[in-house]
């Protein structure tokens, strides 16, 4: 007997839209022209990709010539750190962003650490949320560069980009953001937000894997990072990937069109998972902001349980959800999000996160409604720590899983 499949990890990708696909489809097979061939082959995929361009400039408010495509967020964040701040040293070496990034912005900032360049990282509340005043703060005469997610991956948490946006453009520093998790999901306007450059990743929203887009603003000083061709405007070397580019364009096209429909259907959703689980559920923490979340985002920690024997028990009932606990997937550590919003690792080792697409339906929250109180019941009931004081729990952070301490 098969178990029906339900996908509620939509930040960790989405499938690809059907109509994305035959377009793609059409750009691999008849249309495979290479875009800087002068040919009629070359002219036609030249023409699909600069379509692309707008139908992508046009979903964040940007102009078509200050969108470069990428192979995806990772490129995109690495492309905007390190590229200002080679381009800009001559002013400063001072780059501010927050300890709740995703690994792509944290691991660049700590490379260009090895490389003169000093990098403040910016705490979190409870909520994940930063304190403008911290930013403030922060900022000195070398600051060159401010990155700020948009809404974090893990627990939802929408920073208020706009505010951080004017306090950049008031100290003349540039504003990144990276908004892979936003895009398609929360209406931006990066004009109107005071954004300077913004990474967007194809695949966090129904587009294939591997392409994304930097936004630059016009004017903003940045080195390319990948020498070679003369592609993207001399600014990113390397054949482009016509295919992906024009599946991008278009799923940003229907994601402008959806938009609306789609944040209210997964809003509500969420809201009802959120809920139904805090009403039903003893011991468990809802993590994230409670009202500045992303529509899709639902992440909690229960207490008396490890995330990923969670994780583990839900795939046997069919349902794929992903953790913030990474006990044995080969890193010790529990999430950094998590942590830098104070949790203790107990806590931040028992954490689920759900995260909604537009396919999901209430069928589907209802049945992992319905699962969910059972198998917590279960793992719990075989946790020696169940039932005891707390006092227990947090004199040793992480015995549920039986790691040492040291070993954090
Ligand atoms: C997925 C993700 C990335 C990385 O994007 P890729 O296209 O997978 O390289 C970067 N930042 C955030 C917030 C993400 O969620």
């Amino acid at each position: 007997m098969s178990v029906k499949r339900i996908y509620f990890d939509h930040s960790a990708t989405t499938p690809v839209d059907q109509e994305v696909a035959n377009t793609m489809l059409e750009y691999m097979t008849e249309k495979f022209g290479n875009a800087s061939s002068i040919h009629s082959f070359g002219r036609e995929a030249k023409k699909a990709v600069e379509e692309a361009r707008e139908q992508v400039a046009k979903l964040i408010g940007a102009q078509s010539n200050e969108i470069f495509f990428t192979s995806g967020g990772t490129e995109g964040d690495n492309w905007a750190i390190k590229g200002v701040a080679y381009a800009n040293r001559k002013k400063g070496n001072h780059i501010i962003t927050t300890a709740i990034e995703h690994h792509a912005i944290l691991h660049t900032c700590e490379y260009l650490e090895k490389n003169g360049f000093t990098v403040t990282y910016l705490p979190v509340d409870e909520n994940a949320m930063i304190r403008l005043e911290d930013l403030k703060n922060a900022i000195t005469d070398k600051t060159i560069l401010i990155s700020i997610m948009f809404a974090n991956n893990e627990v939802g948490t929408i920073q208020p980009i706009k505010e951080i946006g004017q306090i950049a453009k008031d100290k003349g520093i540039y504003f990144h953001t990276d908004a892979v998790q936003a895009v398609g999901n929360y209406p931006i306007d990066v004009k109107e937000m005071n954004i300077d450059l913004l990474s967007l990743s194809g695949h966090k929203f129904h587009a294939g894997k591997g392409v994304g887009a930097l936004y630059i603003r016009r004017g903003v000083r940045i080195e390319e990072i990948q020498h070679g061709g003369a592609h993207e405007r001399n600014m990113r070397a390397g054949t482009e990937n016509v295919p992906g580019i024009v599946g991008l364009g278009k799923a940003a096209e229907i994601a402008q069109r959806d938009m609306d429909i789609k944040i209210k259907h997964i809003t509500g959703l969420r809201d009802k998972l959120i809920a139904e689980v805090m009403e039903k559920i003893p011991h468990v923490k809802l993590n994230g902001h409670p009202t500045m979340r992303l529509p899709g985002n639902v992440n909690f920690s229960f207490l008396y349980v490890e995330g990923e024997s969670l994780l583990l028990n839900l795939d046997l009932k069919g349902i794929a959800a992903s953790s913030g606990s990474a006990c044995t997937s080969g890193s010790l550590d529990p999430s950094h999000v998590l942590l830098a919003m104070g949790l203790s690792h107990e806590v931040a080792h028992g954490s689920l996160r759900v995260t909604l697409g537009r396919g999901n339906t209430a069928e589907e929250a209802d049945y992992f409604l319905e699962v969910l109180p059972e198998i917590l019941e279960r793992l719990r009931s075989m946790s020696p720590l169940y039932g005891q004081n707390t006092e227990t729990l947090a004199s040793n952070p992480c015995n549920l899983c039986n790691h040492q301490i040291a070993q954090h």
